[in-house]
């Protein structure tokens, strides 16, 4: 079976930091509301462990983020400062927001830092430089330090100059986000306790392929929800209204679902569905059985006979992972499967990870967050592990046991 990481990764506990200039790439690419206001801090506070750790060893912190798509130029609702506000406040401890992340400026208030200092530079994505991964910009970046960190796991997927560029130039380390969310899936996926299920759901099933055609070698149940579900009724030759089928797909499914047989996976689809005329609030709905479709109706959610046989094959886990909605969560008529399977989670006793935007987002709205496992800080990065692909932000870190 395919190694998800091929070697173990240096993190900051192995590299003496003490006194030392630290660049480190963070995730602070934070949802925010329409007045601009930081509407939700998760990955500012998944940051913590890592920025005290260095603060605590007197290290001069010199952290980087990018923050939502500014397409290579400076947006003002974009800058950080608002991020290094949150991050002072959480800390208790002084964080200066920098205008820039490279240049003249920078350069020299990163020369004035003592030990413990914070400094956050400007977003990333204001130069274009950053997403094109361009070496001229990379080194300019590593040259304000004398160690890269990467706790970025959220961005890791990516192959941009911070991500990947920087540790060309500098010793570079994973710091503990990034160690606990890659331990974490690597955990899962290479050594589960067993019976080991997924739970995948979410709008199409193309974005899940890789997910599935990776994941299906390696659990015991394959529980399948959302509107991907249209897809594998259909390979079965089910009716599905005006589900979206994608029907360049069910050659694909059919392949996903007969590993399944022949690997004895149990495979589960939706028994029931709720269904709806449109994926609208306020509109009429109707729990059908799954076989049965009516013409002129979409599957808005999973059925509450679906919600019972999936809540008792996973209560029955001792490793779940999670990626995709049951439904169309954001409208409260269709939320009723993904608060189900996230309640189950949430009391099961053994291990649960969360991956993927979408399903985090629900997650934290039920308020469950603190009763899983594990909430992963990243989206694309979450499904890249999952799939079974190696992150490159990852691959640039230094080998462990390496000086
Ligand atoms: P994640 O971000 O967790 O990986 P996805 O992006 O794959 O999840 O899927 C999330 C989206 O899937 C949600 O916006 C949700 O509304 C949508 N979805 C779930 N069920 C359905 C459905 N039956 N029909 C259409 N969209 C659905
Ligand atoms: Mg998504």
């Amino acid at each position: 079976m395919q190694n998800v990481i091929p070697r173990r990764k240096k993190t900051i506990r192995e590299i003496d930091v003490r006194g030392k200039r630290v660049l480190v790439r963070a995730d602070f690419n934070v949802p925010l509301d329409e007045d601009g206001a930081i509407a939700e801090d998760t990955r500012i506070r998944a940051s913590l462990p890592t920025i005290r750790y260095l603060c605590e060893r007197d290290a001069r912190v010199i952290l980087c983020s990018h923050l939502g798509r500014p397409q290579g130029r400076v947006v003002e609702r974009l800058r950080l400062t608002l991020v290094a506000n949150r991050l002072s406040a959480l800390l208790g401890w002084p964080v200066v927001a920098l205008r820039d992340c490279v240049g003249p400026e920078v350069e020299s208030a990163v020369a004035e830092m003592s030990g413990g200092d914070i400094v956050l530079l400007e977003n990333l994505r204001f130069h274009p430089e950053e997403k094109k991964d361009e070496p001229a910009f990379a080194e300019k970046l590593a040259s304000l330090a004398e160690i890269y960190v990467n706790d970025a796991f959220g961005a890791s997927h990516r192959v941009h100059a911070s991500v990947v560029g920087v540790p060309e130039y500098l010793p570079a380390v994973a710091g503990l986000l990034l160690e606990r969310e890659i331990g974490t899936f690597t955990r899962i996926l290479e050594d589960p306790e067993r019976p080991f299920a997924a739970v995948i759901g979410g709008a199409k099933v193309s974005d899940k392929l890789e997910v599935l055609e990776n994941i299906i070698s390696r659990v015991n149940t394959l529980i399948i929800g959302g509107g991907m579900a249209a897809t594998f009724l259909a390979s079965q030759g089910y009716g599905t209204g005006a589900s979206h089928v994608e029907t360049d797909r069910l050659d694909a499914v059919r392949e996903i679902s007969a590993k399944a047989t022949k690997r004895g996976v149990r495979l589960l689809l939706p028994r029931d569905v709720v269904v709806a005329e449109r994926l609208e609030t306020g509109i009429p709905t109707r729990v059908v059985p799954a076989t049965e479709i009516p013409d002129g109706r979409v599957i808005a959610d999973i059925g509450p006979g679906a919600a019972d046989d999936f809540s008792h094959e996973l209560a029955s886990s001792r490793t779940v992972v999670w990626n995709g909605p049951m439904g169309v969560f954001e409208i409260p008529e269709f939320a009723e499967g993904t608060r189900r399977v996230a309640a189950v989670l949430a009391n099961l006793r053994g291990t649960t990870v969360i991956g993927g935007g979408s399903t985090t987002d629900a997650v934290e709205r039920f308020g469950l967050a603190d009763q899983m496992t594990h909430v992963s800080t990243g989206g694309g990065a979450a499904l890249t592990m999952l799939s079974g692909k190696p992150l490159p932000g990852v691959m640039a870190l230094d080998d462990a046991g390496t000086p």
